[in-house]
């Protein structure tokens, strides 16, 4: 696939419905403007970027994906909770737990808390149905199966919905836009702690979909994404980090909009499940950043410990970054054009 990023098309029109929706449920979509971008980081103790770290980060040259490979979806080890905004649109957050922590017993601290539309980690996933409320007609992505996908996991990693909906056909991805591959925008919005910076320049490494680092504001470029990463003391949540995605309306596997938070609460507290640790080192900032980053490109978990999206958030320097496994996945999710 062509890596340079050649303006294509113009927005459909639609595109501008849909970020109203998007706006409305507090999530960045799809920009409407042409602006040039200026990424604007003063007095934020953060250090400034080039949008795109090609020259120290250049793309991956990946092997051509092992057919053997393509295995069985597995069952995330975090928790997921669908559900459905005032406005009548559907989102979808993956919640990450803290360092030691079960996804059964972060199951059920979010269930005291009242989160709605939990799935019980220790239910079986359904296969090629339309699970957590999918409601789009003729909203499938049959191009990956041509393309030779022939399952959501590869090897030991797997897509966001894989672990929910086994469907190849069923697996969220970012549109192109206006571009040959996606672009998406990590606006950052967090403290010092969390590396977006570093953790955008090594996903950008994977062709098919690029990722850009800007602190603050959306640079609102017609066609491209922005992704809000936030940080804040969500307390004694049970949440290292969470990702929210916002299907689509009109496709509910095309993501209209995505956003990360991350929980800066450090130190441990007394739940009803037992005394939780958030205290983290900077292995572990590093692998919650890419952890929750890889969600908002489309990534699930992965079982080996050689990644970030390992499910649970570990304090070595081996789940810092994806593994190739993953940006295999991830570039054969985007070796087709949506
Ligand atoms: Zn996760």
């Amino acid at each position: 696939m062509n890596r340079f990023h050649l303006p294509r098309l113009a927005p459909p029109a639609a595109l501008g419905a849909a970020m109203l929706t998007v706006a409305a449920v507090g999530l960045i979509g799809t920009g409407t403007s042409a602006a040039d971008p200026a990424p604007s980081p003063a007095g934020t103790g953060k250090a400034a970027a080039p949008a795109t770290d090609l020259t120290q980060h250049p793309k991956l040259s990946l092997p051509a994906p092992d057919p053997a490979k393509w295995g069985t979806p597995q069952r995330g080890a975090d928790v997921m909770a669908s559900s459905v905004r005032a406005d009548g649109s559907r989102v979808i957050t993956f919640y990450t737990p803290v360092p030691g922590e079960s996804a059964s017993t972060l199951y059920q601290l979010l269930k005291k808390q009242g989160v709605t539309g939990l799935q019980d980690p220790a239910a079986p996933a359904t296969s090629g149905s339309t699970a957590s409320g999918s409601t789009a007609s003729g909203s499938t992505t049959p191009a990956l199966a041509a393309a030779g996908i022939t399952s959501c996991r590869y090897g030991t990693a797997q897509l966001y919905n894989c672990a929910t909906d086994s469907n190849v056909a069923h697996q969220f991805h970012w549109t192109n836009g206006c571009c040959t591959d996606p672009q998406i925008w990590f606006v950052d919005h967090t403290g010092s702690s969390w590396p977006v910076n570093a953790s955008t320049s090594v996903w950008n490494q994977t062709p098919g979909i690029d990722s850009h680092y800007v602190y603050g504001s959306c640079p609102n470029y017609s066609g491209q994404h922005c992704v809000g990463v936030t940080s804040a003391n969500y307390g004694c949540s049970g949440w290292e980090g969470r990702t929210t995605l916002q299907p689509s309306s009109t496709n509910y596997y095309n993501i209209a909009g995505a956003s990360i938070e991350l929980n800066d609460y450090n130190g441990t507290c007394a739940t009803s499940a037992g005394t939780v640790n958030y205290a983290k080192n900077s292995s572990g900032y590093r692998q919650a950043t890419c952890h929750e980053q890889g969600h908002a490109l489309g990534m699930g978990h992965n079982s080996a410990t050689d990644s970030c999206l390992y499910a649970a958030t570990m304090m070595a320097s081996s789940y810092e970054q994806p593994d190739t496994d993953d940006f295999t996945l991830l570039s054969q999710l985007y070796s087709v054009a949506y």
